[in-house]
């Protein structure tokens, strides 16, 4: 029977770290995988998750099952971490903690598919490569739009309301909190507003892909559009993931929230509980204990506010040195978070790699955080020469 089958297309992104690894040039700059990396280019433990697992080592005193809705504890934080005072109540709001943000997004297609096999998911080009497959595999039928006029651009949310015309009652809306992956360019008070009205005239139903808060302009900022509005309209998808704001990327750590009115929520959260136990049964712990560990801890809680903000100052500071070393890299300057999408071509891309040992993907998207201040002016003037 597998035989038969073709060969698999490798990952682009798992042969450009491969690629990277070969080169032998002390020089090299690797701004191609969407981690964050610190001044010294690594991507550490962080310090509170450190001390919030010497905690956990001693005093958890079993791994007994949980069951498919996960932690209850860390879905209290995270429910507290992303909505804050717009927190729903709880009868409006049902939970599942997921193994990771990618699970979340997977669990909000199938509780979708489940309540409406027949609704359309609409995307925002470009948008995390993931996201098609995602939905996809749920069995849901997918409507991409432009998210911006070009690569890198400011998004045109009048040209987004325009083309979401054809859009039908019950269709999903897929929209990221902060940090946009892969352009770094987010919506405004005023885009989210404008999308609040659209949204409602048209019963279309927002699911928040929120996988960067606290990287953006802080943890309350990066969480305003998707309050606004979980404050204004009757249904609601939320995803967040930990890998990034806590760098529990392999501990697969995150949720999703679902908000309706009436029984919806408890509803909803049930179809996804049982969908999960035929899936995976339940998500792993571990990242998601540390994470309650932390946020229920104000000692712990201040060393991790502290350290993410590091973070986020420095993924700032670096976007506007950038920003400031070619003109051709000002449009960067306005966007939040670990990306940019430069408008390098594939040709240039390989460019860099070849002559200069500047890796990226193909699309020109780049992970600030690779930079390194002492090098940026060098690095910039490659970049900059190779945009279009
Ligand atoms: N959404 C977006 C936009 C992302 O960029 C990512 C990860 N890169 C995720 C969701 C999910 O991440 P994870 O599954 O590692 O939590």
């Amino acid at each position: 029977m597998f035989e038969a089958l073709k060969p698999g297309q490798p990952d682009p992104l798992l042969a450009l770290i491969a690629a990277h690894a070969a080169d032998r040039r002390a020089d090299k700059v690797d701004l191609g995988v969407g981690v964050y990396r610190d001044a010294e280019g690594r991507t550490p433990v962080m310090r509170a998750v450190k001390a919030a697992e010497h905690r956990l080592a001693e005093t958890q005193e079993t791994k007994a099952y949980l069951g498919p809705a996960g932690n209850a504890a860390f879905l209290d934080a995270m429910a507290d971490l992303t909505f804050g005072v717009a927190r729903p109540s709880p009868e409006r709001m049902g939970a599942l903690q997921t193994p990771g943000g990618t699970a979340a997004l997977r669990m909000a297609a199938e509780v979708v598919r489940i309540a409406d096999p027949a609704a359309r998911v609409w995307l925002l080009e470009p948008t995390w490569p993931n996201h098609p497959p995602i939905f996809a595999a749920a069995g849901l039928s997918i409507e991409r739009i432009a998210y911006a006029p070009a690569p890198g651009a400011r998004p045109d949310v009048a040209a987004i309301l325009d083309e979401l015309r054809d859009a039908r009652p019950g269709d999903v809306v897929v929209l990221q909190g902060a940090c946009h992956n892969p352009t770094g360019q987010d919506l405004t008070g005023e885009d989210w507003a404008a999308l609040a009205a659209f949204l409602n005239r048209r019963c279309l139903v927002p699911l928040i892909d929120q996988a960067y808060q606290g990287l953006g302009d802080g943890l309350d900022a990066d969480a305003a559009g998707l309050r606004y509005l979980a404050g204004r309209v009757p249904e609601m998808l939320v995803t967040v993931s930990c890998s990034k704001n806590f760098g529990l990327y392999r501990e697969r750590t995150g949720g999703v929230f679902v908000l309706s009115e009436g029984d919806g929520a408890a509803n909803a959260a049930a179809a996804v509980a049982r969908e999960a136990r035929g899936m995976y049964s339940m998500p792993p712990d571990h990242g998601a204990a540390l994470v309650a560990e932390i946020l229920n801890d104000p000692d712990l809680a201040r060393t991790w506010r502290e350290e993410l903000e590091t973070m986020r100052v420095r993924l700032a500071d670096l976007r506007k040195a950038l920003a400031a070393s070619h003109p051709a890299l000002e449009p960067a300057g306005t966007g939040r978070g670990m990306f940019a999408l430069l408008p390098i071509n594939p040709d240039g891309v390989e460019a860099l790699r070849t002559r200069h040992g500047i890796y990226m993907p193909g699309n020109g998207r780049i992970n600030i955080g690779g930079l390194r201040q002492e090098t940026l002016w060098q690095v910039a003037e490659h970049l900059g020469a190779a945009c279009l």
